[in-house]
């Protein structure tokens, strides 16, 4: 079933018409469980295409942890009903434009998180399929330079990264620890705190062999955390990052009247927590710097992974031992 975008039938126009099919291929899972309940499906339905949304042809997506988290059934009271084609971050090529969508055009390069809060009735049809509709303010366009696969790795784990830092108050001449330096949040956040908004001293934390790259993606200080424990740590910290689930610790390595901001696990006071928002401007706002590559995309070496290898790529994932992003690509 091929449907011709284009309402004209006259030849001219027909020949530059975008081509949609009516199915797809996607990766779907209709129960809850491990990475086993996902399966290809061959002839998946293209979604509908709202108004305020584009259809995009997904050319490249990346993986998060709490798109494993949500497939394991963590979050079925809010989430939306199954089946599921799971997958959040996409970089793709805008192929078709609901009527209310103002900026966004046929043949734009994109990039973006497809659902705005990905734990309270997240798009039942995400990233994991070769078409996939989102909201066009939850897009950006692609930065210039990076291909497909780099765009991917960035919108879950740099707009969390972003909006953890703004909400701990980050301002040039501040001190930062990030706990989970080399993680797809982490990575992204030393080198947010460092090269965008100026911070005097970044210290972020990982296992021994991740210690160079930590020092490589801007952090002043590498904390090895298999030999230094976070409490007995000289300094104390303005902003207390913790991107691994070590909220009590968090609390311990804050400066008074500090913000400790806390992205999983258990919260205590002052820590806080917040659940990331999709929003295309700060992808719009962070635009500059990833052309300049103030701001550079970490893709873990094992990938990308190939459409085909979505399971292993989740398996790997959930390893919790990724280094950066792991990328699908192509699709
Ligand atoms: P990743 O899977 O990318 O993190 C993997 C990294 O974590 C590895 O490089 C590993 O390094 C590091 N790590 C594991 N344990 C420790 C430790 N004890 N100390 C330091 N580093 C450690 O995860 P993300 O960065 O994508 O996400 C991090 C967490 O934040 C997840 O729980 C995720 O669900 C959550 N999250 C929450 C969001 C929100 O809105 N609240 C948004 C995004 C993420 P090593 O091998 O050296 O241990």
């Amino acid at each position: 079933c091929v449907v011709a975008v284009s309402a004209s039938s006259s030849p001219a126009t027909a020949a530059v018409a975008t081509e949609v099919p009516g199915v797809m291929k996607a990766w779907v899972y209709d129960a809850y469980g491990d990475a086993g309940v996902l399966k290809l499906d061959e002839a998946a339905a293209v979604p509908a295409v709202g108004e305020d949304q584009v259809l995009v042809k997904v050319v490249a997506a990346a993986l998060n942890p709490v798109d494993a988290k949500r497939r394991a059934g963590k979050f079925q009271a809010t989430d939306s009903p199954l089946p599921t084609v799971p997958g959040y971050d996409l970089s793709g090529v805008v192929v078709k434009v609901g009527s209310q969508v103002k900026k966004l055009k046929e043949g734009d390069e994109v990039y973006g998180m497809v659902s705005e809060n990905p734990l309270q009735g997240p798009k039942q049809s995400g990233s994991l399929a070769e078409y996939t509709a989102v909201e066009e303010k939850l897009l950006a366009l692609k930065p210039k330079g990076l291909d497909f696969a780099q765009a991917a790795s960035l919108p879950l784990a740099v707009e969390t990264a972003n909006e953890g830092l703004e909400r701990a108050g980050i301002s040039a001449g501040k001190s930062v620890l990030i706990l989970g330096g080399a993680g797809g949040v982490g990575s992204l956040a030393i080198q947010l705190a460092k090269h965008v908004y100026g911070a005097s001293k970044v210290a972020a934390t990982a296992s021994t062999k991740k210690i160079e790259l930590l020092k490589s993606l801007g952090a002043d200080v590498a904390i090895d955390y298999t030999k230094e424990n976070l409490e007995e740590l000289p300094d104390k910290y303005d902003i207390v990052f913790d991107g691994v689930g070590q909220g009590d610790k968090a609390v311990k390595v804050v400066k008074e009247g500090g913000s400790v901001v806390v992205l999983t696990g258990a919260v205590s006071p002052p820590g806080f927590r917040f659940v990331v928002t999709s929003n295309g401007s700060v992808l719009e706002k962070l635009n500059p710097y990833l052309e300049s590559g103030k701001l550079k995309p970490l893709i873990d070496p094992e990938g990308p992974f190939s459409f085909s290898q979505v399971v292993e790529a989740f398996s790997y994932l959930e390893t919790g031992r990724a280094t950066g992003k792991v990328v699908i690509s192509p699709i």
